[in-house]
């Protein structure tokens, strides 16, 4: 029988789930800013590695620690999924425990559940230590990680705790409620029986933390769930999108701009015959950038990448060029590309403010001209990057720092010939002689020359 209560659920539950598709309409849109990539090629490798890296976590366990303590936080998000299930069930239609005619299967999900709610809660709270008190050295506040995300993982990491928390309540006096009344509650719940006790006797008290528990941990995930999209912690979601789509290529090849291979290709064979130009809605040739110089000039992909950065600082921390104090960050560059293409996007997060913005620090803006590069992101910073993929290398969700530095590089030479002094000298010697460096072509073999000793005879 359908009670006020349960319209309530319905309406809260249809809020908060209407929000998170909003949301999720609203980065969907901005991720489209992008340049259109085709990354559908060789579906079973990808599947494979998504299932290595996103499933298995196959990268973060090169720390031990923070691997293990991970591990438990995210198989407790999937498996407590389930029961949530169970509870949207019970709050449409106003049953209770409705999945308990699985019998077994239910006492050891509820079994498990519980286990994994206490490591979450252990975990969380191992978690909170390692941010606040010894202050991890990439976790910390540094030059690009301002006050946002160290308060952006203390609200999740303190809500995981009392969604927990909650849990135990209400399965705590719903098993004593049950003892009182004698009859069996489906399930098996080895944490709260041992905390059976501890609200009392009284069906009245009971029956109330019963029901503000579950309410709790209901909306605390509703509320959750449409706190991600502001938060670093959208990449529960994000990280499976993105190692899908990620580059199945050795790391150390680049791409090379399809214009100029066209343009190459044409000089070489003058019967070539490049592909028409893309058209755009109103039939006029769409021309493209070479390289970039805003974030509608990044692929799609780069920018879900940076819908995906967990900034969890492992990138700065093994960048060589960071490590010797040059101003580079790769974390650096995936937040700030995520907050231009909001900015650009006009579809800004609903918590999360520009990371910048929000303790009023000016940016490095050194033209008027608000784009990605110079707006945010500096030629010092692009032109530190030795392209060792370090970072790519160490990202737990395949995020690709480089390819976004490289394009940014891209459009510094070939649009605004901006390299640095060295690298137009070796440009030029590249184009005269051949090669990096200042000698003619026909100098090549003179090493050889110098080292021929005659023969007596
Ligand atoms: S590729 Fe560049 S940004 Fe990445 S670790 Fe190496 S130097 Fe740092
Ligand atoms: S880019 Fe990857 S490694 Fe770097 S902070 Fe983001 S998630 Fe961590």
């Amino acid at each position: 029988m359908i009670q006020l209560e349960n319209i309530i659920f319905l309406i809260v539950a249809g809020l908060g789930i209407g929000l998170f598709v909003w949301q999720i309409r609203k980065i969907r849109k901005n991720i489209l800013i992008g340049r259109d990539v085709e990354l559908a090629d060789n579906p079973s490798e990808r599947i494979n590695k998504t299932l290595l890296v996103a499933f298995g976590q196959q990268k973060m366990f090169k720390r031990m620690l923070p691997a293990v303590l991970h591990l438990f936080v995210y198989v407790g998000f999937l498996v407590i999924n389930i029961e949530v299930l169970e509870i949207m069930i019970d709050g449409v239609f106003g049953t209770h425990r409705v999945l308990g005619f699985l019998g077994p299967f239910y006492d050891g999900l509820m079994a498990v559940n519980e286990i994994l709610a206490a490591l979450v809660i252990i975990a969380c709270v191992i978690f909170l230590w390692r941010r606040n008190v010894t202050k991890v050295p990439r976790l910390a506040t540094g030059v690009e990680m301002r006050a946002w995300p160290k308060m952006d993982a203390n609200v999740i990491l303190i809500t995981e705790i009392v969604l927990m928390f909650a849990l135990f309540a209400f399965n705590i006096a719903d098993l004593k409620l049950a003892a009182l009344n004698n009859h069996d509650l489906p399930g098996s719940f080895p944490v709260s029986s041992a905390f059976v006790d501890a609200f009392g006797s009284d069906a009245g008290t009971l029956a109330t933390i019963a029901s503000v528990g579950w309410w709790i941990h209901i909306i605390g995930i509703l509320a959750f769930m449409n706190y991600l999209p502001s938060s670093k912690h959208f990449h529960i979601i994000m990280a499976f999108p993105n190692v899908y789509f990620s580059k199945l290529l050795p790391k150390g090849k680049f791409t090379t701009n399809p214009a100029i291979t066209h343009e190459i290709k044409a000089m070489l064979d003058p019967s070539y015959q490049p592909p028409a130009p893309e058209l755009d809605v109103d039939g006029n040739p769409i021309v493209q950038r070479f390289g970039a110089k805003d974030v509608e000039d990044l692929t799609w992909k780069q920018l879900m990448d940076s819908y995906t950065c967990t900034e969890c600082g492992r990138c700065t921390s093994v960048c060589p060029a960071n490590i010797t104090g040059k101003l580079l960050s790769p974390r650096k560059i995936v937040m700030d590309t995520r907050d231009r293409m909001e900015e650009k996007g006009e579809h800004p997060a609903i918590f999360a403010p520009n990371h910048y913005k929000e303790l009023g620090v000016e940016r490095v803006q050194i033209t008027d001209e608000k784009t990605l590069l110079r707006g945010y992101i500096t030629p010092e910073e692009l032109w530190a990057c030795t392209t060792c993929n370090a970072c790519v290398e160490s990202c737990p969700v395949n995020i690709d720092q480089l390819s976004t530095i490289m394009d940014l590089r891209r459009y510094l030479v070939l649009e605004e010939s901006a390299a640095p002094a060295s690298l137009n000298a070796m440009f030029t010697n590249i184009e005269n002689n051949g090669a990096p460096w200042a000698f003619p072509p026909s100098d090549r073999f003179n090493w050889a020359e110098d080292l021929y000793v005659p023969s007596k005879n």
